[in-house]
């Protein structure tokens, strides 16, 4: 590039950093004054029960940090190791022993679990008013009914950043691309629950620029670095980056990006969240959220 196309490319506005992880502090402020209160009221802290399975060295920082954020806001966290040889009938008589305990509010089952246990069958056996996670059928019936309960930690800590800064998303464009249960899906139906007008891009979308380029608000959760470019994104659009990729950089060193290129993106787009500290931290918080609600809801 020339001096002068340097100087013209750094002169462009860079897009809003969305700060998902002083968000992310405010809401646990919030959840922490509300556990206080539950405490007051109940005499007992609201509890957590965190199931892991299995040594997977990223569930076991995520279930640290989850553990870790509960304490500080005031929330009992009951930890449940078990190793990487349980079979799902002991996990799912343990589900069913923490449906049944009073001071268990929610329940958390680390995802992915171990070959060989069903993912569906653990996930239907939590009982929908303690399911933190909002993965259990009930809870995404009562979702796309319009109804909901127990909202995705994920897809509910992009639609609180989104309403932040843009407020009511009513007949705004969104595209989310990426459909997993756990993310995509929620996401969409949440942005047409806001009254989005929603596409939904996957793997087998054909023209994915095209689409993506139509959205105000595009949310990225696939799984690949560097999969969406400038190409993809509306001058001005607002874009949430869900993706945690592992990459080496060309010193050999490991980092974290997101699916986003985020250095191109951030020249044309109007907002959008970094990897690390963009989703990620909103999605801890929105669990201890979820928590909180559990708790309350079943002391009412
Ligand atoms: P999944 O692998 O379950 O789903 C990925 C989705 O991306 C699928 O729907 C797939 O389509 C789609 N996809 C794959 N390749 C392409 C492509 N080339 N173009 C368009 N779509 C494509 O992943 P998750 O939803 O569980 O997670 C997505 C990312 O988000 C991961 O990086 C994960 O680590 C991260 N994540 C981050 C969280 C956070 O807190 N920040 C929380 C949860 C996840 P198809 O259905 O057709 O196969």
């Amino acid at each position: 590039m020339s001096d002068l196309a340097t100087e013209i490319h750094q002169a462009v506005p860079a897009a809003e950093l969305i700060d998902g992880k002083a968000f992310a502090a405010q809401l646990r402020g919030e959840v922490a004054e509300g556990a206080a209160g539950f405490s007051r009221d109940t005499g007992r802290q609201p509890g957590l029960a965190v199931v892991l399975v299995g040594n997977d060295p990223a569930s076991q920082v995520y279930v640290r940090t989850k553990m870790r954020q509960a304490a500080e806001v005031g929330i009992a966290s009951f930890p449940h190791l078990l190793d990487a040889n349980t079979g799902e009938a002991e996990l799912l008589a343990l589900i069913d022993s923490l449906n049944h305990d009073d001071s268990v509010d929610g329940i958390l089952v680390q995802l992915p679990l171990p070959a060989g246990i069903s993912e569906a069958a653990v996930i239907e056996a939590i009982a929908p008013a303690k399911d933190v996670d909002g993965f259990h059928p009930y809870n995404v019936g009562r979702l796309s009914a319009g109804q909901p309960v127990m909202v995705p930690c994920t897809p509910l800590g992009c639609l609180l950043l989104l309403q932040d800064r843009l407020g009511d998303l009513s007949g705004l464009k969104a595209v989310v691309v990426g459909r997993s249960n756990i993310v995509g899906k929620p996401m969409a139906q949440l942005l047409l629950n806001a009254n989005c007008t929603v596409t939904t891009v996957h793997s087998r979308s054909r023209n994915m620029a095209e689409e993506c380029r139509q959205a105000d608000i595009l949310v990225v959760a696939v799984g690949r670095p560097g999969l969406v470019g400038v190409e993809h994104i509306k001058p001005g659009a607002t874009v949430l980056d869900v993706g945690i990729n592992r990459v080496e950089d060309e010193q050999g060193q490991s980092r974290l990006v997101g699916d986003v290129d985020f250095a191109a993106a951030s020249r044309v787009a109007g907002a959008l969240t970094p990897v690390p500290g963009g989703i990620g931290p909103m999605t801890v918080a929105c669990l201890l959220r979820n928590t909180l609600t559990a708790a309350r809801q079943r002391t009412r």
